[in-house]
């Protein structure tokens, strides 16, 4: 029997974010002046996410993180390589599977105040797209969003509200039913309970866990909060400045990190409030994405730099069973 792809893989994926020069710049170009700078913002990434995975994705701010994540849910399009969705790629994708693969993966943002239609009441924010889609009848939309509001723990008397009467907790509730109605089978959820009081957080964790059971979904899920991943994720891949250091079962990462970078990341954090774990204070600034440090990109805060860690780029190399880092002293 032939495997079973993974749900979603990337192979090299990058995305560049440029700017068009303006009228001025233009002439400026003209008589030689340098082009407006372009940012690398995800470099040759590639991941995989099996069936039924929750793989948690970290990195400082600027790491290209949100980016990746927004790539996996079609929100920004990839600037090269290759994106396959149950073992077909992108590329290859039929009208119709291109449309089953967009609904299929759903995003859930960060601020849900942001992500929702003031305008509209819940029941037409949940209900439009599935009637839209075709995947609810128009005359049983009002039953179909009072399941999915009771689901997500709404209070389906509530659905002729408008977001601003409802807390953050409640609001990122509306958010999850919103993406569950188009029936997904992968969830990118990205910094989703970061704007969250501590309380509340756990409350929508827990309702994430029991999505995932009730459910089967597949999650990407990326977030600066340390204790969340741990929590939530079976396995943890890491980001430095747009590429992939480590990636590695999550309980084996937070035992003993191989990468230096990860090391750094989950050195003893400070706890805010009860239980959070946020990252350590890194010694030294993340270098721009502008201009990248060439070889390793984490040379310049590496407390372990070689000579080669400045002109060689390390390569992702297997180091145990399930577990991959791109460092030179695994070279040795
Ligand atoms: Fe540090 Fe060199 Fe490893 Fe980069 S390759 S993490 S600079 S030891």
């Amino acid at each position: 029997m032939t495997p079973r792809p993974p749900h979603v893989a990337l192979e090299r994926v990058s995305k560049v974010f440029t700017r068009k020069p303006d009228f001025a710049e233009r002439i400026a170009i003209s008589l030689g002046w340098p082009e407006p700078p372009i940012v690398r913002a995800v470099d040759g990434v590639s991941l995989a996410v099996d069936h039924g995975e929750a793989l948690g994705l970290v990195g400082e701010s600027g790491c290209g993180k949100s980016t990746l994540g927004r790539i996996v849910a079609g929100v920004h399009a990839k600037s090269g390589g290759r994106f396959e969705f149950e073992g077909r790629e992108e590329a290859d994708w039929s009208t119709a599977e291109a449309k089953r693969a967009r609904l299929d993966i759903q995003m859930i943002f960060q601020d849900p105040m942001s992500s929702l239609n003031p305008r509209k009441r819940i029941a037409d924010i949940i209900g439009e797209a599935p009637v839209v889609h075709g995947l609810v009848q128009a005359r049983d939309r009002e039953d179909a969003v009072a399941a999915l509001m009771r689901e997500v723990g709404l209070d389906p008397d509530y659905a002729r509200r408008f977001p601003h009467q409802f807390s953050g907790g409640q609001r990122q509730r509306i958010g999850i039913a919103r993406a569950l109605a188009v029936q997904p089978k992968f969830l990118v959820c990205d910094e989703a309970v970061a704007a969250l009081d501590v309380s509340i957080q756990a409350q929508v964790l827990n309702l994430f866990m029991d999505l995932r059971e009730r459910r089967g979904l597949t999650y990407l899920f990326i977030s600066h909060d340390l204790g969340v991943i741990e929590h939530l994720t079976d396995r943890v891949a890491i980001m430095y400045l747009g590429r992939i250091v480590e990636v590695g079962p999550t309980r084996e990462i937070f035992a003993g990190p191989a990468h230096p970078y990860t090391q750094a990341l989950l050195e003893e954090a400070p706890r805010i409030g009860r239980g959070r774990r946020v990252y350590a204070p890194l010694k030294g600034e993340l270098p721009s994405p502008l201009a990248p440090p060439p070889g390793c990109r984490f040379h310049t805060r590496c407390p372990y730099v070689m000579p080669v860690c400045k002109i060689e780029a390390p390569e992702l190399k297997q180091i145990a069973a399930g577990r991959i880092a791109a460092c030179h002293l695994n070279d040795k």
